[in-house]
């Protein structure tokens, strides 16, 4: 324990300052590829970086950090009760998808350093460790699985698990971690125990516009959405677009845009507003004005709230695809680049958040999150809650992803709250 005067949770609460909170995602933002908005990717030199200066601000405070196999870099602050072991954590992402915002990820790692700090300045006393995480490499957009940090900490990730990923270059992402001073082969070794968390809350920008158009400051998930990705590649016949007629062509992007449009069908005909189906990539060879396509490879992601309809959604699809691909005369291959189950937030937490927030006089409501996150991947482990804060015009993904500070040192007011009592439950 410190010698410094305990002023209690209202204390630490009130160091909470949004200039700090503005500081920090400044900082990580000049972190990035040149070009529009932020680009970070997942296990490039440029998240190491971010990386490091999570580290260095955990360093300065006098928390203990560690960097684990899978790239998770994990701060921790002991707690004063003896035999207390099993910790209460917060924390998010630093990757970014290409030219995407400042924001999504970033924002609870810059609440987890302000709870730090408030709690070390203030001189909180807490039972529990509390332990402080920036996860690696959550974003899929590089190698089409999502939350690979977290998914290690969870024990999913194995070695032979990830031997199937692969970026745009060609790289797996194996080489990846590699080249940055990771062990891919030691991955298993970042799972975490359950024994050695009591829970843990992350804080993130919302990515839509509930919170904003119905002007709350805080939403309390309950269930996270789940994902299905394959990648399919079509083959037809490339050749002149003036000499072939029309009933001899094998067009490889025609079949593909009956593809794409029975996606929008199916998830506009289902009879729940859960299910979410998108074609977000789609390449064209040659890509050529005077060509008929050869070849079309696309990608399709398949959300859902329920896991079965995800993924009996995401079948219905890939069978249907084959009808088309036989109907056209083309060639169809199909890869599943990842799956994700949904996960339903335990209520405890949820409750355990919405009494902070109530005994503050801070709106809230609870909803379901549309994205993925690592707190997906976490609840495994432990029972693990999230907060979110409102995304101006409901963006994400861009380059004007954009959240006030008021509102982000709000939401991270509560996180601090929620922690606190999480720690004396
Ligand atoms: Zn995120």
């Amino acid at each position: 324990m410190t010698s410094k005067p305990s002023i209690g949770v209202e204390g630490a609460v009130a160091l909470i300052d949004a200039n700090r909170l503005e500081q920090f995602i400044e900082r990580i933002a000049e972190i990035t590829e040149a070009g529009p908005g932020v680009t970070r990717l997942a296990y490039s030199p440029l998240e190491r970086r971010a990386h490091d200066v999570f580290r260095n601000r955990m360093c300065e405070l006098g928390l203990t950090v560690t960097v684990d196999a899978a790239g998770n870099s994990i701060a921790e602050l002991p707690g004063v009760a003896e035999g207390s072991s099993d910790a209460v954590g917060t924390g998010s992402h630093l990757d970014s998808v290409p030219s995407g915002g400042r924001f999504d990820g970033i924002a609870g790692v810059a609440a987890a350093v302000e709870v730090a700090r408030s709690v070390v300045e203030s001189g909180l006393p807490h039972r529990r460790p509390w332990r402080f995480v920036a996860f690696a490499a959550e974003e899929g957009a590089r190698f089409g699985q999502a939350c690979n940090g977290s998914r290690a900490a969870s024990g999913v990730a194995t070695s032979a698990g990830i031997a199937g990923l692969y970026d745009n270059g060609g790289i797996t992402m194996a080489e990846a971690m590699a080249s940055v001073g990771l062990r891919p082969d030691r991955i298993d070794t970042a799972a975490w125990a359950s024994e050695d968390w009591h829970g843990f809350i992350e804080l993130h920008v919302e990515q839509g516009n509930v919170l904003e158009t119905s002007r709350t400051p805080i939403g309390i998930v309950d269930v996270i959405s789940g994902s299905s990705r394959v990648m399919v590649e079509l083959v037809g016949t490339a050749s002149h677009t003036g000499a072939t007629p029309m009933h001899l062509r094998r067009d490889a992007l025609v079949a593909a845009a009956e593809c794409v449009l029975l996606c929008e069908q199916i998830a506009q005909n289902s009879q729940h507003r859960g299910t979410r189906i998108t074609v977000g990539k789609l390449d064209v060879e040659p890509s050529s004005i005077t060509t008929i396509p050869g070849r079309v490879i696309f990608s399709v992601d398949v959300r859902d709230i329920d896991g079965d309809r995800q993924r009996t959604t995401a079948r219905d699809l890939l069978s249907r695809f084959q009808v088309i691909a036989k109907e056209r005369d083309v060639d169809i291959d199909i890869q599943i680049i990842g799956d994700t189950s949904p996960a339903i937030l335990p209520t405890r937490l949820v409750d355990l958040i919405a009494a902070q927030a109530r005994a503050h006089g801070v709106p809230y409501r609870i909803m379901p999150s549309g994205a993925s996150h690592d707190t997906q991947q976490i609840s495994k482990v432990t029972s693990a809650g999230m907060i979110f804060v409102p995304s101006q015009g409901g963006l994400s993904h861009v380059p004007d992803e954009w959240t006030s500070y008021q509102e982000l040192a709000l939401g991270t007011q509560v996180l601090l709250r929620a922690l606190y009592a999480l720690d004396l439950a």
